[in-house]
């Protein structure tokens, strides 16, 4: 059985999804205070399905810093390996707010970690990022490259990679970590998708530019092919599967190291004209100056993955820009105000009461 930290927030439910299609059972651990019940619900339902292979089997509603909700779970379900995504990730948040950053993010996953090794649970696949890379000193990004994070976003996790490598010395734990490039689309069956309260990220924001809500370009002048920020965009169905892969070559294998992303750059204009050209669509657009801390081109190097997992981007652009889309409009229906559905602030802030 696999347990997902954070499995009701927008990469970690795609991971569900996958490990659920892949024949998996899985435990999902979420508190809620970014991820939806909603979530839960719509990825209960698709295991339900008869032809689905795997099931999840239990969603708990809980804190990674809870450490005995932590020992109930691992004492209940014989858990093979914990895919921890479970996190806080805005950058300007951390900036504002590193407590609560270093308290979630790092206090949270020691817990987590502590609470594997109480429970002999041996095998971790650990959802990090290219933040831990910082400013890059070339192009493209391999593992190897220095890690001098420039927000306390990056260092938190850079602070969680550091104490796997101890623990997995000194406590014999076995992981995969992995440093995503910019992650894009959603669920080909329309299960999840991206689904933040405070939104920062490109693509929902060109899709949910309007006549009310033009889209903002930020910084024309970088040094680029065209003036605006270069990134790696990389779908999140094949980042999702990516996890699955990690954890069956965990089951014979060494730990290791290894970037997702598709090893192509693409440009904010870029991404914005294929949005526009896929959904044949005008957006509104207002040109901004740069947002801070935004460094100008981060590109992967994705051959280790290759080499170690055989694992490589699948997904066309258009495709995840399509996917992306019908998650929107899906969005919609589950933000109405007449929707009987919660949001998890909602939730969690009704079982707090
Ligand atoms: N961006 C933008 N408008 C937005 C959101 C993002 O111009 O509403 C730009 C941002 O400045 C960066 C790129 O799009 O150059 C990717 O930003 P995102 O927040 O998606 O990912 P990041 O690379 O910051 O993790």
């Amino acid at each position: 059985m696999i347990l997902i930290t954070g499995g009701a927030g927008y990469i970690g439910s795609h991971s569900a999804i996958d490990f659920i299609k892949q024949g998996y059972d899985v435990v999902i651990l979420d508190n809620l205070s970014t991820g939806h019940n909603e979530i839960i619900e719509r990825i209960r339902n698709f295991s339900l399905k008869e032809e689905v292979k795997g099931t999840l089997v239990d969603f708990i509603n809980a804190d990674i810093k809870d450490t005995y909700a932590l020992n109930v779970l691992f004492n209940t379900y014989k858990i093979d390996c914990v895919v921890h995504f479970a996190a806080n990730s805005l950058v300007n948040e951390s900036v504002a707010n590193p407590r609560k950053y270093y308290d979630n993010n790092v206090a949270g996953s020691i817990n987590l970690l502590n609470a594997m090794v109480e429970n002999n649970v041996k095998k971790i696949v650990f959802s990090s990022t290219c933040a831990t890379y910082g400013e890059p000193e070339y192009i493209p990004i391999d593992e190897k490259h220095p890690q001098k994070p420039v927000n306390p976003y990056g260092n938190t996790k850079l602070a969680i990679e550091f104490a796997i490598k101890d623990y997995a010395k000194a406590y014999g734990l076995k992981y995969t970590i992995f440093r995503y490039f910019n992650v894009i689309g959603a669920d080909f069956d329309g299960i999840s998708g991206e689904w933040h309260n405070i939104e920062t990220h490109l693509v929902p924001n060109i899709l949910k530019a309007n006549e009310n809500k033009v889209f903002k370009l930020f910084g024309e002048n970088y040094e680029t092919k065209d003036g605006t920020c270069v990134r790696d965009y990389i779908d999140v169905c094949d980042l999702a599967r990516a996890h699955t892969l990690a954890f069956e070559y965990l089951k014979e294998n060494i730990s290791t190291i290894i970037n997702l992303g598709t090893g192509d750059g693409q440009s904010v204009k870029e991404i914005f004209e294929a949005v526009e050209k896929t959904l044949n669509r005008k957006i509104p657009i207002k040109k901004y100056g740069r947002r801070e801390g935004d460094p100008a081109k981060l590109i992967a190097n994705t051959a280790l993955a290759k080499d170690i997992i055989d694992w490589e981007a699948k997904t066309p652009l258009d495709i995840s820009i399509k996917n992306a889309n019908e998650w929107e409009k899906t969005l919609k229906s589950l933000n109405a105000p007449n929707s009987k559905q919660k949001t998890g602030e909602n939730f969690s802030k009704e079982a707090i009461l």
